[in-house]
Formats: C-alpha cells, structure tokens, sequence
C-alpha cells in the first residue's frame, strides 16, 4: 500500500498547482489543497485520482477548479514537517513577514511563500464564489468528518454532506490556513478523510472531492460515479463544538492510552493518557476527538460535544437579523475601532456573558489583551486578499 502511495507521489509532488481548469472568470471556483501535513498522502493521492478522471474522460467544470500541494519537501520526506507545521504560521503578521524577506531560514517559510503566491494569484484570477478545501488524514482510526469555522456559509455547504461537521477548531490552534482564508470572507472546509494509512482515507478523500464538485454544480451526477461515492460518505451529519483542548508542551513524552477511536464516548476522570509527570484524564464527558498517536503534533485530544437543533437554528436567526449589534452596546463590550469585526469585552463582562454567548451570536477567536479579551467575528463579507 506504501508503495502504492508512493509512487503515486513521485508524479505529482514537484507541482504547487499540479492541475487546474480555468472556465470562467465570474463562475465558482473551488480549491483543493492535499498534504499541507506531509505525513497525510492520503488526500493527494485523491485529488490526483480525481484530475486523472477529469482528464481521461475530457470533464470540462462549470467553473474553475485546482489541486495544490501543501507541503511539498515534507510529503517527499513522507513526515509530517521539516521545521514548522505549515499548517500553524497562517497569521496576519507571519504572511506579511513573507511578502517582505525572500531570504527564508526555514523550509516551511518556503513552502509558504509559494503557497501563499499560488492562493493569491487564484484569488486575482476570478471574481466569482471561492471555495477552499484542505485535505488531511488522522493518527487514530476514524469515520470521515468536516471542521469549519463557525460562519453560516461554511455552515450551509458542510450541511450538504452526510458527515459529522466539527466546529471552531479555530479557537485552539494558532495559524491554521483556512482561518487566514475566512478571514477574507471565503468559504473554507477542512475534510478529514480516516486515519492516515488506511486506504479508504484516500477513496473518502476522492468521493468528498466528487461530491464537492457536484454540489457546487461545477460537474452533473452523470460525469462521475455518484451513486457510489454518495453511498460512500452516508454518516451523521450533525454539528459538534470542541469545549476542551489538551495542550502538549515541547517535553511532555505524552502517551495516549491504546483504544481511544475518533468520536468514542469518554467520562469524566476517565485516564486518557500519561505524559512524564502525570495521568491524564478528562476533564469533562463527551466524546473524545482526535486523540494524538504520532510523535509530530501539539494537541494531545480534543473533547467535543453535540451542538442542540435548537442552539443551531437560535444562531442562524440571531445572525440573520444582525442581532450581535445589540451586543456592543452592552456594559462592558465596545466594537473595537480598526476591525468592524471584532468586540472588545472587559473581563468581568466575558465571564458573566460566558464564551457561549458569543459563540451564539457567531464570534469565536478570543484573543486576551491586558484586562480585555477580543472576540472576532466569523461571518463576514468577502473581501481582496493581502
Ligand atoms: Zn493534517
């Protein structure tokens, strides 16, 4: 299956953009990005199978479409980074850091630069919707799934899918590339295809790819096998919120316990891991997410719970009728003065408020600075890239 995979790669891993069809400049334009983790081939060896296809049977989309590499030195290494993870150093400032200096001391600022170029020329490219997808795999076994960050367009895409959909992920992980990408307004769906070396991982990865297409009407059902593919990709489709994240430091020698699958029911104080010091158990019931068995990574698990229908459609109407201007004028909360979408709340308000509230009313990053913490706003209007 290595092998396999393998040779798979040699075709394609010299290419930022190893394939494009460029059909219109007002139309929809989707953007497949697979191995931005280098130990994740899985969606790679999908997207190429997906563009063999295209290519062999002449499907012209009703739109435009590319497939891009991520971290292109990594996947020929078949690790998951050189330096950095290139999928943390999607900050404002570290992407402004790139367009000044060419001289770049680390492998992944490389892999960045030419990232960020192949984004930004699609983005002056077209006028039309944008939708990005990044494809990646997990160290422990599990069903297919969708994280997003929390706006009513990635929501309302992600809903077309038969799978679980995992919310604000964002608000624990400093620098991922699809919360740079929503922050100009774009649709963004990370998709997680099984467990890294699982051979379904890369047909899961092929059929959302399909599926992506043909929900988005770039391609009919008759182009492609779509009875298989939606048969494939048939699971819950519910929306999920991660309430805890358990952080690793550099020397934690953190070891989870065996057994532990995506979306498996845990306790609370139930022994999850061990690291050099300690157990490690959880700190509240739900459902465990993906539990870290490899050594690369920052995040040891993550624990999610299931979001009500009610909590969903409350959230939908309250942004629909802009109802998180009433929040600023609050005791306590003032819009912040450069970024129309942020709101600056004094500590004491933000504990009695609680983050729920915010996240109802779509806001999700905190970003604490002095006594005050900054919330900033998912949904937001389409706007040029940096
Ligand atoms: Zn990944």
């Amino acid at each position: 299956m290595i092998a396999q995979l393998e040779e798979a790669l040699e075709q394609t891993v010299d290419q930022r953009i190893f394939y494009s069809q460029n059909n219109s400049v007002k139309g929809v334009t989707l953007i497949c990005i697979g191995g931005i983790h280098g130990n994740e081939p899985a969606g790679v060896k999908g997207l190429q199978k997906v563009v063999n296809e295209l290519k062999a049977k002449h499907i012209t989309c009703n739109g435009n479409f590319y497939a891009i590499l991520g971290n292109i030195k990594a996947l020929k290494k078949q690790i998951r980074y050189n330096d950095y993870d290139l999928n943390r150093l999607w900050t404002k400032e570290e992407v402004k850091e790139l367009t000044k200096d060419a001289n770049f001391e680390f492998e992944e600022q490389k892999e960045q630069k030419e990232l960020y170029d192949a984004i930004k020329s699609i983005c002056e490219t077209h006028q039309g919707k944008f939708v990005f997808i990044d494809l990646h795999t997990t160290s422990s076994p599990t069903i297919p799934f969708i994280t997003i960050s929390d706006s009513l367009n990635n929501r309302t895409l992600a809903k077309q899918f038969h799978l679980p959909i995992v919310l604000g992920i964002e608000e624990y992980l400093e620098g991922p590339l699809l919360s740079f990408i929503n922050e100009f307004g774009h649709i963004a769906l990370g998709f997680e295809s099984g467990q890294h070396d699982d051979m379904n991982s890369i047909l899961n990865s092929e059929a959302f790819i399909w599926l992506m297409l043909y929900n988005l009407r770039l391609i009919n059902n008759k182009a492609f096998d779509y009875k298989r593919y939606e048969a494939l990709l048939q699971f819950e489709n519910g929306f999920y919120e991660i309430i805890y994240r358990h952080n690793l430091s550099p020397i934690h020698q953190f070891k989870m316990k065996p057994g532990f699958k995506n979306f498996s029911h845990v306790m609370k104080h139930q022994l999850i891991a061990n690291d050099k010091l300690n157990e490690i158990k959880s700190p509240f019931s739900g459902l465990i997410f993906m539990p870290l068995y490899q050594k690369q990574g920052e995040d040891g698990f993550f624990i999610v719970r299931k979001l009500s229908r009610f909590w969903l459609t409350l959230s939908t109407i309250m942004r629909y009728l802009k109802l998180h201007k009433v929040l600023s004028v609050l005791p306590g909360i003032s819009a912040h003065p450069q970024n129309e979408y942020c709101l600056i709340a004094n500590k004491k308000v933000a504990l009695i408020l609680t983050t729920k509230i915010f996240h109802l009313f779509g806001y999700r990053r905190k970003i604490i600075v002095g006594d005050t913490i900054q919330f900033i706003k998912r949904d937001r209007k389409v706007t040029a890239f940096i």
